[in-house]
């Protein structure tokens, strides 16, 4: 029989591993964590029944990705679930910008800024169907709707804040900076609008949807796939020398590039050493999972329904703070993401304690405390929210990078989405799953289409695998089809 090993039980490791399974390679799997799930794990280090995500929260690509979908992960458990608001981005005024499900009630509340709303986003909206599948996988090769992906992908070319200038009001150029600083990018770099985008469109078509019983059941789901087909999972194995591993047919990799370099040494060919250990990384994260009795007293009444709320203020304050933390310094006004996950999921609170995820961006490596800075955050937009406080938990960025050694400074992302590393992944090359060791592939967030708990990076890099293997995959609806013999 074929054989495949898989090092790493993330999203994507999991996704190239439950596809391969399902082609008929028996797949082992290694984990250095002794829960399976990397940015997808979810966990009760607040309070006892309270459940966090630990990592990924919010999930329009996860819905839409063709991978997960054709693995069929609803058959194996997972349920996704909706906030009634997508989203809130407040002013100090008392206004906000506030995203919804559909594209026309999201412009009916952005007033003068409606039309132009529509016009951005209704028509790749109307398609992303279609358009998932070029806009969710490698750059280099010709995409199967070319003038749809012409029509998304022009915008996405401009930096945030000059496509923010097609805006006249604060709120939707607001609402606009908070959705572009997820690619923790100064706003000012070209291309910083492609992240945002490929959010908003996601997003109105599945929106943004949470894992019922948390984050953890996408893993689940693809464990549950893999199971199913015979795979074997070990975790608590962190791979540092491919001797550790057995000898396989193919072997892929859910590791930041840094670490495919260390793992191989000498055996990887000079240039793509020397790139993966060039591979930059981007700003980190500080988290604060929270206890809040009675949920955030949000001013804004909105944000009180909504599953995502950013706190950054206007688009001249978030484009601030990000370019910023881009420099390696630690802003007072730090961007925050707030997650309230339970408003969609009522059963990750106990009793009218509610968890609620926030999380900061802070600079790579930061070692300072920001929890009084998220804090300060909240109190912003929601006076009174400490009172409420029973219960926290920080995680700093060595924190993360302990967690998950693909978290290295606290950056979440698996790389700084710079143009070359957001265009090509972790080198240039025509498969940037490759790594030049025939039969060895890189599988992470480090590729395209980049971070996301949406295994598409696995699904491509599962592709390559087959294709090495004489089987000749077609990428439709995430599913490779070979029509060669392996075994
Ligand atoms: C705070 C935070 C918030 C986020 N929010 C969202 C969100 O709302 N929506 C979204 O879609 N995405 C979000 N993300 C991003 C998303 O979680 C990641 O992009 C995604 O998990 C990447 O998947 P991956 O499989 O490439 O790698 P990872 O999830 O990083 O998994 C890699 C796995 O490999 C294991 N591993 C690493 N090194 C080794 C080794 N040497 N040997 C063995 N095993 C190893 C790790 O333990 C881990 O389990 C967030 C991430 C964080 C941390």
């Amino acid at each position: 029989m074929t054989t495949a090993v898989v090092v790493g039980a993330g999203p994507n490791g999991l996704a190239a591993a439950a596809l391969l399974a399902r082609e008929g390679l028996e797949v082992t799997v290694f984990e250095a964590a002794e829960e399976i799930g990397g940015g997808t794990r979810s966990y009760e280090a607040v309070l006892p029944g309270l459940l966090h995500d630990h990592c990924s929260a919010i999930h329009p690509m996860a819905v839409t990705s063709p991978a997960l979908r054709s693995l069929d992960l609803e058959r194996h458990g997972l349920r996704w679930r909706q906030p009634e608001i997508d989203c809130v981005h407040p002013l100090d005024d008392g206004t906000a910008g506030v995203l919804l499900r559909s594209v026309a009630e999201t412009a009916a509340g952005l007033a003068a800024d409606g039309g132009r709303y529509r016009a951005l986003l209704e028509p790749s909206v109307r398609r992303w169907d279609a358009l998932a599948e070029d806009v969710m996988g490698p750059l280099l090769r010709l995409p199967a709707h070319p003038l749809l992906l012409a029509r998304f992908g022009l915008p996405t070319v401009l930096p945030a804040t000059a496509l923010a200038r097609f805006f006249r009001t604060p709120q939707a150029r607001a609402l606009w900076a908070g959705v572009a600083a997820h690619s923790f990018r100064p706003l000012s770099d070209p291309f910083g609008s492609a992240i945002g985008l490929g959010i908003l469109v996601a997003g109105h078509t599945a929106g943004w949807a949470v894992a019922e019983g948390g984050s953890r059941s996408i893993s689940r789901g693809m464990a549950s796939v893999l199971r199913e087909h015979g795979a074997t999972i070990h975790t608590g194995v962190r791979i540092t020398d491919r001797r550790q591993l057995p000898p396989a047919d193919v072997t892929l990799l859910d590791l930041d590039p840094g670490q495919v370099a260390d793992v191989y040494g000498d055996l990887l060919p000079p240039r793509v050493s020397a790139a993966y250990r060039r591979f930059r990384r981007g700003p980190g994260a500080f988290k604060v999972d929270l206890a809040v009795e009675g949920g955030v007293p949000w001013t804004d009444e909105r944000a009180r329904r909504a599953g995502t709320v950013h706190l950054g203020g206007p688009l001249d304050e978030v484009a601030f703070t990000e370019k910023e933390v881009t420099r390696g310094r630690m802003p007072e006004r730090p961007f925050v993401l707030v997650g309230q996950q339970y408003l969609a999921d009522p059963f990750r609170s106990v009793g009218d304690v509610h968890p609620v995820y926030t999380y900061a961006h802070v600079p790579y490596g930061y070692e300072g405390d920001a929890t009084e800075a998220v804090l300060r955050q909240l109190e912003r937009f929601a006076p009174g929210v400490r009172e409420r406080i029973v219960g926290r938990h920080v995680i700093r960025p060595a924190e993360f990078a302990a967690t998950n050694p693909n978290f290295t400074g606290g950056d979440i992302l698996t790389g700084a989405k710079t143009v070359p590393q957001l265009l090509l992944g972790a080198r240039p090359a025509l498969d940037p799953y490759a790594t030049g060791l025939p039969g060895v592939f890189l599988c992470s967030a480090a590729t395209p289409p980049g971070p996301g708990a949406h295994g598409m990076c696995g699904a491509g890099a599962a592709a390559s695998a087959l294709r090495h293997l004489g089987a000749r995959p077609t990428w439709r609806d995430g599913r490779p089809r070979h029509h060669g013999s392996r075994t």
